[in-house]
């Protein structure tokens, strides 16, 4: 029988298609990744299905593909798959509803949005999949055979409120999507959906890691200047990361690295992991050798790009990396989330925190694993791309420990090495309590200030930080391993003065010859002091300021000065 029926499409798709006609997708080009998912997945289930049901033995799954074919006079671009088909049945229920729970509220939701942004990220959560084609197309028409299957279906669309359907003998198997581009737009010009240039790239961008390869029929000039149809594979189809761990070379880990990172150098250290269970998912990622010019700058991206199922989603993905470990390259690839996924949805979204959290930890552990094998690599890691890493002391406190042991820091035990907050526990003077450390500009400046004397003189190492972001995290982390973290600059730095009480006669002496000058210094300093004391600190220096416990340390304030605060 293969006389036309006349269906209505379902209610809420026909809303949906509304919305995606008239354009909530500021990026047109997604139709194709789309429908090429769709291609990719179809031949995902009939390869599948063909090791269990030897009764679809007789079609072939040698060679499956997709085929790209851009019909220039017909203005027609078709995505064919020899995968596993649609019977009519498939056909109305997948294509002619959307049999997603949820949809009515999802689509009043989106009715209400106030904004395209707003809509797009609702519909992310959902997914248009198929009818995105008709964000380009004003009619498509899909043929396909489902594997197994005697006849095949022909369907048809203007996406407006009715599909037609139809028998069509003698189909291949597979399905062929043919939209029919929208006649010369005023905005956009449609017709370069059908120029090679223009596919390829958009298939290089979203589609180059899908595992089936991506043909097209292209106009190659022969040497002897003759043009020979030919046909041409647009995708790599490498996915590395898809890839068992023990099957990769760092060879290919590096020329990986260096084709996503347009890096030149080699990587520094590569992640490569596989979660399994409920949410799976694959991640590789990178430590570069070499900090980007623009680590500091505002402008500067986060290194994750987002897959699902090897189709690409988006670069910068923050919902993956947090900000102080912008500087990790790489790719994660999920398997069940929507392609539309919305970075706002992705940020809301609790099985993606728990992904950031596990890179987080995996970042970090391989930092200190090559902290303890590989002292020399992790020294050049951390001169790169330590400062951003202290960030993370103040940004993710829930990573604090794990932070720490990574840090290290120019101390006055050794002028030449830096040194681990371990190491400088292990040199720890007998009952000293707290890990000592003084801000300031340049190591001469913290060298030569005068609140060093005291401790010099005890023997306690002073660890010296001259980043900015020092004064912060060095403010707020408490302790390290039970060590409390203490400003040599800040408050009343116990180092075993006699108790109020037990004063020296010596010390009393002093008091009394200085009774007259510290309220006459504290008076005349009183615009820039708070008060004037006698100090045991001081060996050789006669005078030092002293912060309350709780200021600022001048370089901060310089700082928050330079910032215009
Ligand atoms: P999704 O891919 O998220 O399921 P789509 O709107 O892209 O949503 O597609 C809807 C359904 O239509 C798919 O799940 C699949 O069952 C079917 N389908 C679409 N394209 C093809 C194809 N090329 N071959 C076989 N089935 C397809
Ligand atoms: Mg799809």
């Amino acid at each position: 029988d293969s006389s036309v029926e006349t269906l209505e499409f379902q209610a809420e798709t026909r809303q949906l298609l509304r919305l995606v006609i008239h354009s909530i997708y500021s990026n047109k080009d997604i139709f194709l990744r789309e429908l090429i998912s769709n291609a990719s997945d179809a031949l995902d289930k009939l390869r599948l299905e063909s090791l269990t049901d030897s009764s679809l033995t007789e079609v072939g799954t040698a060679d499956l593909h997709i085929a790209l074919e851009a019909d220039q006079d017909a203005r027609t671009l078709t995505v064919r798959d020899n995968g596993i088909g649609m019977s009519r049945d498939d056909l109305v229920d997948l294509i002619g509803t959307i049999a997603k729970s949820g949809t009515a509220g999802l689509m009043e939701k989106i009715k209400q949005s106030k904004d395209a942004a707003t809509a797009e990220s609702l519909i992310g959560q959902f997914g248009v999949g198929f009818y995105s084609a008709f964000m380009v197309g004003d009619k498509v028409t899909l043929l396909t055979r489902r594997a197994g299957a005697d006849t095949g279906t022909r369907w048809e669309s203007d996406g407006e409120g009715a599909y037609t359907i139809q028998s069509v003998d003698d189909l291949p198997v597979g399905t062929s999507v043919t939209v029919h581009l929208k006649s010369a737009d005023s905005e956009d010009d449609l017709a370069d959906y059908l120029s090679e240039s223009k596919i390829r790239q958009i298939v290089k961008r979203y589609s180059d890691f899908i595992r089936w390869p991506i043909r097209m029929a292209t106009e190659r000039s022969d040497t002897d200047g003759t043009a020979a149809p030919a046909v041409d594979t647009l995708n790599s189809m490498k996915a590395l990361w898809a890839r068992p761990r023990a099957e990769v070379t760092q060879e290919e880990y590096n020329e990986f690295y260096k084709q996503l990172s347009q890096d030149w150098l080699d990587p520094a250290e590569t992640i490569h992991m596989r979660a399994e269970g409920t949410f799976e998912y694959e991640a590789l990622l990178f430590l570069p050798s070499q900090a980007p010019f623009d680590l500091f700058s505002q402008e500067t991206k986060r290194g994750v790009q987002l897959y699902v199922k090897r189709v690409f989603i988006m670069d910068d993905c923050e919902a993956l990396m947090p900000n102080y470990l912008r500087f990790v390259k790489g790719v994660v690839d999920a398997h069940d989330l929507s392609l539309n996924i919305s970075r706002e949805i992705l940020q809301q979204d609790r099985q993606i925190s728990g992904v950031r959290r596990r890179l987080v930890k995996k970042v970090l552990g391989a930092i200190k694993t090559m902290q303890a094998n590989d002292g020399e690599r992790y020294t050049k890691l951390w001169a790169q791309f330590g400062r951003a890493l202290k960030e993370g002391l103040i940004e993710d406190t829930d990573n604090t420990e794990a932070l720490l042991e990574v840090v290290s820091a120019a101390s006055t035990n050794d002028p030449e090495k830096t040194t681990t907050l371990r190491e400088y526990v292990e040199r720890m003077k007998d009952g000293q309590e707290a890990i000592y450390y003084l801000t300031g500009e340049t190591r001469a400046t913290v060298e030569n200030s005068p609140h060093m004397e005291a401790l010099a003189a005890k023997g306690y190492e002073v660890l010296i930080l001259t980043d900015p972001v020092d004064e912060v995290w060095a403010d707020r982390v408490p302790a390290f391993d039970g060590h409390p973290l203490q400003s040599i600059a800040k408050g009343q730095v116990d180092l075993d003065e006699p108790a109020e009480g037990e004063r020296s006669a010596e010390q009393a002496q002093r008091e009394e010859d200085y009774a007259a000058l510290l309220p006459w210094l504290t008076t005349t300093l009183s615009e820039h002091v708070k008060q004037v004391r006698l100090s045991s600190r001081l060996t050789t220096s006669a005078a030092c300021i002293v912060g309350d416990a709780h200021d600022m340390t001048p370089t901060l304030e310089k700082m928050y000065r330079a910032m215009g605060q």
